[in-house]
């Protein structure tokens, strides 16, 4: 067994605190990655809390992790010893239904392993996340990192990248299209990113007036506060696509208003209450909600190339481990610029 060190939540009101615990040893087809930095992602905090409910405990959460391979097992092609890594939010699935023979993964029949917060395929084994000094896990799940880029605003490509590069590619945005991004957050300033760079004119939707110049620099070319009721009013049935990466509770009414024919509202955020939706708001321009759930493999590695390529990360503020229920607190009063990445080497 491989003892790592971890920060877990034992129950969901105790505080994040110093834990122990052992990875297995390496298959023949596991890479075992030092964490160097692992992203806070909110889907974290609505886990550790139990807010969807189902929560395990002890949970080490963490699932934006990036790192260096230091052994691999006998089978494994895709990586060497020193190579830059990363690990997302899952770390297996069945591989044989049809969602996962097209890499399609996170829709897996039988649900796909999460990287923490569930248990692994022997349905006994807790599985648990970047929060810790070392993780195990299939070559299959573990993506390929540019040492170009600056590792620490990788880690979050790894969930709110992957989770706003899917939907936005699935609905197929293109040069000139209107988008509308809801929630500046993690999620958020990363579906900025990405539609500035797909070409499209982009608002972002925000609650708070104070992260009007900050969306600028992030390349949004226009900022409204959604709760100003006379400004989302004008912008009515003017969206081709509006991404909604709110973590609060919130109703989709006032998103799906702003869709045009055959408008889409991709639905990424996550809530604890679930929205009500008015009938006559989605006939009206023909409009759809579209769900999305990180993005597959493949998918992943082509986000990863493509921010290589574009030179796109995260921006981020690092933290050490034992920042981390400041951070959480701060994350609930909206103050997260726009990730905070646990920089690793003040667990070792
Ligand atoms: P985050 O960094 O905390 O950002 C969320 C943002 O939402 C806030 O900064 C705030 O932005 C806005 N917001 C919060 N409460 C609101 C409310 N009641 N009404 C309107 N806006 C509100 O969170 P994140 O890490 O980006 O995650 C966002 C959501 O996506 C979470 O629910 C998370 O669980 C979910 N998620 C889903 C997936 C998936 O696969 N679908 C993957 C990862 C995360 P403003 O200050 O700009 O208003
Ligand atoms: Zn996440
Ligand atoms: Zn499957």
């Amino acid at each position: 067994m491989i003892p790592v060190k971890a920060y877990a939540a034992q129950s969901p009101t105790s505080l994040l605190a110093p834990f122990h615990f052992d990875r297995r040893d390496l298959r023949e087809y596991d890479v075992l990655v030092d964490i160097l930095f692992s992203g806070i992602c909110h889907s974290d905090l609505h886990q550790a809390r139990d807010e969807w409910g189902g929560s395990l405990y002890p949970m080490v959460p963490g699932h934006e992790i990036v790192g260096k391979v230091i052994r691999t097992g006998e089978k494994v092609t895709k990586f060497k010893t020193g190579d830059t890594s990363g690990v997302g939010v899952m770390i297996d699935s069945c591989r044989v239904c049809n969602p996962c023979k097209s890499y399609m993964e996170q829709y897996c029949q039988e649900g796909m392993t999460g990287t923490y917060n569930g248990y692994e395929r022997d349905k006994v084994t807790i599985a648990q996340g970047g929060y810790s000094t070392q993780i195990v896990c299939d070559e299959r799940w573990v993506y390929q990192v540019s040492d170009k880029l600056n590792l620490a605003g990788v880690a979050p490509l790894l969930c709110a990248g992957i989770t706003t590069y899917s939907p936005l590619k699935y609905a197929n945005v293109a040069t000139g299209d209107k988008v509308a991004v809801a929630g500046l957050g993690g999620l958020g300033h990363m579906a900025v990113k990405f539609a500035v760079a797909m070409g499209a004119e982009v608002t972002m939707l925000s609650t708070s007036p104070s992260k009007a110049k900050d969306a600028r620099e992030l390349g949004a070319h226009h900022f409204v506060l959604s709760t100003d009721e006379g400004a989302m009013e004008k912008m009515k049935s003017s969206f081709d696509v509006v991404l909604d990466a709110v973590s609060g509770n919130h109703d989709y009414e006032i998103y799906l208003k702003l869709l045009n024919v055959s408008g889409k509202l991709l639905v990424v955020g996550l809530p604890k209450d679930e929205p009500k939706v008015n009938p006559f708001e989605l006939i009206k321009n023909r409009r759809s909600i579209i769900g999305s759930m990180i993005g597959g493999t493949v998918e992943t590695q082509e986000m990863l190339d493509f921010c290589a390529e574009k030179n796109i990360t995260a921006d981020v503020e690092v933290i050490p481990m034992q920042y981390i229920n400041e951070a959480y607190e701060r994350m609930l009063k909206n103050d997260v610029k726009y990730r905070f990445v646990i920089d690793m080497a003040s667990l070792k």
